[in-house]
Order: structure tokens, then C-alpha cells, then sequence
């Protein structure tokens, strides 16, 4: 390939994805070397489009904004890239999808307790569509990058992959398999939150009775997270035998994983992760890969475990 250009452009995210470029410190001098970055909302000041080679696009499909600059980048980009969880699966945002907008904006800014109500503004921020939306169901998607933010590993693995004139590796490990902790069978019987005692720094977090999403969440990070102490929750988005398997799904998954390492009724398993559902699908709901599946059933899930709360049964 000769000289690859790239444009970059956000929609509705947290602008991690694109902070996460000047995580590459020294391996940025490598990639620009190798590429031209013209269009980049944290690097450079260009509104227009101009023809790029690879388009990196982070960010969901929430309002009329990000559809139009998500079809500029279809539009002047040879290669599109989803790039970051938001992009690719809808991200957290997609947990706003179990609400309509009307009760998120009545959420942030009539009812947040912090803040003095005000009527949301009608002409600053363009109004919310319906749903989150992954890119791909607005434009042609080329390559996947999720991750929340991708790690600079496989930012920088996918662009000199372009270079190169390849495709980027596709990596298909779940976090446990750059996770060092042992999964061993334990006497455990009781489900503990995060913040229960101290967990075993060696042992799995299931083992332990922790709920850790690592088995479940496809590997774009290296497992910082049980590595330094803290369960996975699944932010890279899920794995590829969860997203296309009709049979599989977040909850069972870790469910089965778990009562087989403890002494924990799998039932019992089962329902406290459908308690706290929105925190265990939020990164991966708003894809219809998963919020279109028989087994998802959320908005139930919700509706119960509010039933639990107000009859003082919740946990
Ligand atoms: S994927 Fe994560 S880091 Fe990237 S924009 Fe979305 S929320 Fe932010
Ligand atoms: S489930 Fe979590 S703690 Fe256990 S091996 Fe996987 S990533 Fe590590
Ligand atoms: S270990 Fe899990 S929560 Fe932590 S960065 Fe990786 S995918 Fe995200």
C-alpha cells in the first residue's frame, strides 16, 4: 500500500477511544512515519472530510449528528474501521436502551438530585433517536476494533497492519487467557458483591464467589483489570461464541462456570446476574447480536428485580 491517509471521527462517546491514540506514546512517532493523519477531532482542527485511506469512527449512533458524520466518514474513507466498544457493540450507552429518551432526559436534567432542575435544552444538543445504534447498522463497517478503549496494542497492530497491506489480526482469546489467577474448585457458598472482604490475589474471582465477566469478554486489553485485583466487566465487549451461538449467553455462561467452581446453586447465580443485568449487558445490549436473542429478556429482568426491591427481598 503506499501512502495510507486516516481520518478519524467520534459520535456519542466518552472520547477515551480517541485519548487512547496518545496512549501509544513512542509508538505514535512509528505509526506516523507510516500513515498521514489528516482529520482528527483531538489532533487536528478540520471539519471537512477529505479522502482518507482508513476511517476510525468511535462512538454509537444516538442523534442526527452522528449519523451525518458517520456517512461523511462512509462517504471519504477507502476503509472504515468501528473502532472502541461504543462503535462496535453501542457501548455502556446502549444501557439508556431499557429507557426512552424522555425518562433520561427527566433522569439528567430534572430529577439528578446534584444539580438545580432545569428543562432539558432543545436547541444546544441535538435530540436523542429512539435507541443507541452500533455504527454498522447506519454504514458499511470494514474492520471490528473493540474495547473500551482498544489497548494501544491493538491500535497500533491494526493501522500497521493497514500499512502493511493486511488485515489485522483477529484475536478471538477471551480475558482469562492473559489472566494469571487459578481457577480451582473451592468450598465457597455464598455470591459476594465487589466490595465483600479482600479476594485471594492468586484464585479466579469465581472461584471465590466474585462476579468476573473475564470468560465471557473477548480479550482487547491484556486483563488489566483481575491482573491489578478488580473483577472484569466485560467492557471490551462479548466473546465471538456468545455473540453468534443462539444458545449462549452472558448470565448461564458465567453461571455454569462458576457453580462449577464453588458450591453455589446455579439458579441462585443465574438470578443475581439478571439482578444486576444492566451492568452486565450494558456494553453489548444496544448490538442486536445480543439484544435480539430469545434468552435476553431484560426489561423482565428489571421488572423483577424491582418486585424484589419493594418487597425487601433484593440484595
Ligand atoms: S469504547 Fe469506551 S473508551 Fe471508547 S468511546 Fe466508548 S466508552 Fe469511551
Ligand atoms: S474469570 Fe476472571 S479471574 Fe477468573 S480466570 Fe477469567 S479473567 Fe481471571
Ligand atoms: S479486564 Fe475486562 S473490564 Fe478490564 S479492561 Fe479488560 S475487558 Fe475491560
Amino acid at each position: 500500500m503506499g501512502e495510507v491517509t486516516v481520518n478519524t471521527e467520534w459520535l456519542s462517546d466518552c472520547s477515551g477511544c480517541h485519548v487512547a491514540i496518545v496512549d501509544l506514546h513512542e509508538k505514535i512517532l512509528n505509526v506516523l512515519e507510516a500513515v498521514r493523519i489528516q482529520r482528527c477531532p483531538v489532533l487536528t482542527d478540520i471539519k471537512e472530510y477529505p479522502h482518507a485511506t482508513v476511517g476510525l469512527v468511535s462512538g454509537a449512533i444516538r442523534n442526527e449528528h452522528d449519523r451525518h458524520a458517520a456517512e461523511q466518514m462512509r462517504k471519504s474513507c477507502d476503509i472504515v474501521i468501528a473502532w472502541g466498544s461504543c462503535a462496535v457493540f453501542g457501548g455502556p450507552a446502549g444501557a439508556g436502551n431499557v429507557h426512552t429518551p424522555d425518562e433520561i432526559a427527566a433522569a439528567v436534567y430534572l430529577e439528578n438530585k446534584t444539580t438545580i432542575p432545569a428543562p432539558p435544552p432543545k436547541r444546544e444538543v441535538s435530540p436523542l433517536e429512539s435507541v443507541v445504534s452500533p455504527l454498522d447498522t447506519v454504514i458499511d463497517v470494514d474492520f471490528y476494533l473493540p474495547g473500551c478503549p482498544p489497548h494501544p496494542v491493538f491500535i497500533f497492530e491494526a493501522l500497521t497492519a493497514l500499512v502493511a497491506g493486511r488485515e489485522p489480526e483477529v484475536n478471538r482469546r477471551s480475558v482469562c487467557a492473559k489472566c494469571k489467577r487459578n481457577m480451582e474448585k473451592t468450598e465457597v457458598t455464598e455470591i459476594r458483591s465487589s466490595f465483600d472482604g479482600i479476594p485471594d490475589p492468586e484464585r479466579c474471582f469465581l472461584s471465590q464467589g466474585y462476579t468476573c465477566m473475564g470468560s465471557v469478554t473477548i480479550d482487547r486489553c491484556l486483563a488489566p483489570c483481575p491482573t491489578n485485583g478488580v473483577p472484569c466487566t466485560g467492557c471490551a465487549g462479548a466473546t465471538m461464541q456468545i455473540l453468534t451461538e443462539p444458545n449462549r449467553d452472558i448470565r448461564t455462561e458465567i453461571a455454569d462456570r462458576m457453580s462449577r467452581l464453588t458450591k453455589i446453586d446455579r439458579d441462585e447465580i443465574v438470578r443475581s446476574l439478571e439482578r444486576s443485568s444492566k451492568s452486565h449487558y450494558s456494553y453489548t445490549m444496544a448490538t442486536s447480536m445480543i439484544g435480539c436473542k430469545p434468552t435476553f429478556q431484560i426489561k423482565r429482568w428489571i421488572e423483577d428485580e424491582q418486585a424484589d426491591y419493594e418487597a425487601g427481598g433484593c440484595r
